[in-house]
């Protein structure tokens, strides 16, 4: 336990000191150039776990959700996206910015969004109508608790996509936490895409980075997008060398986060003032509503700072994130300034 509990995010873990040495060890050469093996192998790597054919290494799930959205649409065409996703809300707008498409937002039972709602909202171009052409989905939904998206919603967007020739992106920066949360493997979700990313960043603990997946001509064009974006880095084996562990070894602890946080769930969930049903986390995100008589939610948020505990306001109330760097002592002491704020 460090002097603060963080529970802000998964992205404050701290790479470990397998990774720090594989840092130090890393082989390099200029990946703009194709030779860093370093990176070459992460790509590899992930292409194979996730059997895509080809892996892109960028420098955040934000550009690899951009280079997806930008291989896949011209302007004057429009994207379908869950209303709640954070390639809609979180990424400031790259769709409108550097795709130059319009997002058509589909409200959702957590993260879910209705196949028949989807299809309806395919429109075939005229002179005054987009044409759509992407449909995005997120799983684990950050925005919806961390909701894992059930299987059989994603199959049947796959096969509205395909009835319709469109392609689906998979923002899957969590993917992992949720194919621990259901049991269904990495190669399965990632076929519901034609693309998908994921975060090395976040509950996997490298420092940096993430991997977007497809077919390799979509990949090629994609390396020429992030050059493009300003995402062709030299010799960045030292911060992919990282990410090969975190595949490696991080993604079979991920349980340990889910487990966490709806214990945490669990513990806070009847106090007075919050709002949360703890059948409702999944996986490794804990969001509650608040309202209570004495606090405001930063006020509470400061009240949590005086007892060592860091959280973030989010919309529509607080925001847990279980991960590697909150361990069981880090809990208690979470549990405990929830109480002695609360009661
Ligand atoms: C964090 C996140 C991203 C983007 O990742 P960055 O590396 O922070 O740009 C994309 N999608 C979801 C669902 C995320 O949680």
């Amino acid at each position: 336990m460090g002097e603060f509990s963080d529970f802000r995010s998964d992205t404050v873990t701290h790479p470990t000191e397998k990774m720090r040495q594989a840092m130090a060890e890393a082989i390099v050469g200029d990946d703009v150039l194709g030779d860093d093996p370093t990176v070459l192998k992460l790509e590899e790597m992930a292409a194979e776990i996730t059997g895509k054919e080809a892996g892109l290494y960028c420098p955040t799930g934000t550009m690899a959700n951009s280079i997806a959205v930008k291989a896949w649409t011209r302007e004057l065409e429009e994207a379908i996206v869950e209303a709640r996703s954070h390639i809609y809300n979180m990424e400031s707008t790259h769709m409108t910015f550097i795709s130059r498409v319009t997002p058509r937002p589909i409200s959702s039972d957590r993260g879910a969004m209705p196949p028949d709602v989807v299809e309806q909202n395919i429109k075939k171009p005229s002179v005054h109508i987009p044409q759509t052409s992407l449909i995005c989905v997120e799983n684990s939904h950050n925005n919806w608790s961390g909701a894992v998206v059930p299987m059989d919603n994603l199959k049947a967007l796959r096969e509205i996509a395909d009835r319709h020739d469109l392609k689906i992106h998979f923002d899957g920066a969590r993917v992992f936490n949720a194919c621990s949360a259901s049991g269904i493997s990495i190669k399965d979700y990632a076929a519901i895409g034609d693309s998908i990313m994921f975060c090395l960043s976040k509950g996997l603990s490298a420092p940096v980075g993430s991997v977007l997946l497809g077919p390799k001509d979509f990949i090629d064009y994609g390396r020429r997008l992030r050059k493009a974006l300003g995402g062709g880095m030299r010799q960045v084996g030292v911060i992919a060398a990282p990410g090969i562990v975190a595949l490696t070894e991080m993604r079979d602890r991920l349980h340990e986060d889910n487990t966490r946080a709806k214990r945490l769930a669990e513990k806070i969930a009847e106090l007075p003032g919050i709002s949360l049903d703890p059948g409702q986390v999944e996986t490794n995100i804990i969001i509650f509503g608040f309202d209570h008589p004495k606090y405001t939610i930063p006020e509470f948020l400061s009240g949590l700072r005086e007892e060592k505990v860091l959280a973030l306001a989010t919309t529509g109330g607080i925001r847990f994130v279980c991960h590697k760097d909150v361990n069981n002592d880090d809990m208690s002491r979470a549990v405990k300034a929830f109480q002695k704020l609360l009661t």
